[in-house]
């Protein structure tokens, strides 16, 4: 039974945690100090420990940082703290934690992590993995036998790979950065993974597995066929109205079924779009990377600058609150840059698109027929206020233009 060891001041917080790990068959110690917990479990490691990042008599990140540095093994640890706390998180990994969840959570992200760090690790022992990526020809994280890279970056590397578990084809997407190195990595692919195991629907990429060994994270998602959206435009040409229509709808179905969870994309761009078998009506969402819960206001300079210019909406530009409306202004770009076969300020790059579009509605072609042109006007006002409210407030204004 892996031990699991609390420390979280807030007495609510602690009872909560420690009674969800013992419904779930954990043996759980909990501290509601640093001093306390600093004593124990320098003495023993647990084999996971949470603990907040703010304690009436420490900080919780020097408490990581000092364990880390006491005990040779390497049992994970996540770091807890309130909202807009990425800094928090950060630091945490930094400090040598393997994992952050952020206050208010929910039971189910709380087992979610769990199982990264305990259920589903994969111990390969102290030949594999340590430092290396998987190989070709390999067998990774004893389950995928890794057949070819698909794409690197600078977060890690994409391979297909065969899932010896449930007998399919997967891409398997491996985090380069170790703990404490690189921590913006990490919290992106952690954001990453968790939005996506959190959505289950035909235009979202779908999660079959994840996990961690070692400190290396990985996550496995179903293999899409086909071209993004961009390859298709470049090569095809401009889609039919028609096609636009089909191609928004499932961009729309696909941002609703994430505000079901409450969960931002922020990155919706033709890149970003998979059409299944080169069909512009079966489009695929993926690369979540930058995806947030709603909840999660705190936007850094760094995420715009992540965001694809020209596609990032004007209120994440100028700093203003952002919802999910950013979504549906970047779904209506996307739905237009596919009807026109180009972007709407070619020439601008970077800052300068940046700000350009933040003051500058895009053109849409007169050719375009008019519902389908109303409708991507309203998804791409300047104004939030201007766009519809939600994603299923489009879908139905698309509904009844079709009708
Ligand atoms: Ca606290």
């Amino acid at each position: 039974m892996a031990r699991v060891a609390v420390v979280e001041d807030e007495a609510p917080v602690r009872d909560s945690l420690a009674l969800t790990l013992r419904e779930r068959g954990y043996e759980v110690v909990a501290f509601g100090d640093f001093a306390s917990a600093y004593e124990a479990l320098s003495r023993l490691a647990p084999d996971l420990l949470i603990a907040d990042v703010n304690l009436p008599d420490g900080n919780g990140l020097e408490l990581v940082a000092r364990l880390r540095a006491l005990h040779s093994e390497s049992f994970p640890i996540i770091v807890l703290s309130g909202l807009n706390s990425e800094t928090d998180f950060m630091r945490g990994f930094a400090a040598g934690a393997s994992d952050y969840l952020s206050k208010p959570f929910t039971r189910d992200e709380l087992l979610a992590r769990c199982a990264v760090h305990l259920g589903r690790s994969t111990d390969e022992g102290t030949t594999a993995l340590q430092h290396d990526l998987p190989r070709e020809g390999s067998l990774a994280f004893r389950r995928y036998e890794v057949r070819s890279v698909l794409g690197r970056g600078s977060y890690g590397t994409v391979y297909e790979a065969w899932d010896t578990v449930r007998g399919e084809e997967v891409a398997l997407k491996v985090l380069a950065a170790l703990p404490s190195s690189q921590p913006e990595a990490r919290l992106r692919f952690l954001r990453e993974t968790y939005a996506l195991s959190s959505v289950r629907h035909a235009n979202v990429v779908s999660v079959v597995d994840f996990g961690a060994a070692q400190g290396r994270l990985y996550y496995a998602m179903s293999r899409v066929h086909g071209p993004t959206l961009r390859e298709r435009i470049a090569t095809g040409g401009p889609a039919s109205p028609a096609e636009v229509l089909a191609l928004l709808t499932g961009l729309l179905s696909a941002l609703d079924a994430l505000a079901q969870v409450e969960l931002v994309h922020r990155d919706v761009t033709p890149a970003n779009v998979v059409l299944r078998d080169g069909r512009l009506e079966a489009p695929v969402l993926l690369d979540f990377g930058l995806a947030k819960r709603v909840f999660d206001r705190g936007l850094t300079l760094d995420d715009v600058l992540l965001g694809t210019p020209g596609f990032v909406a004007p209120e994440v530009v100028l700093g203003q609150p952002t919802d999910a409306r950013a979504d549906l202004f970047a779904a209506g770009l996307v739905a237009r840059f596919a009807g026109v076969g180009r972007e709407p300020f070619p020439d601008l790059r970077g800052m300068a698109l940046l700000n350009h579009m933040a003051r500058t509605p895009a053109p849409l072609p007169a050719d375009l027929p008019e519902p389908l042109r109303g409708v991507l006007a309203r998804l791409t006002a300047l104004d939030p206020a201007d766009r519809p409210p939600t994603a299923r407030a489009a879908l139905e204004e698309l509904t009844a233009l079709r009708a």
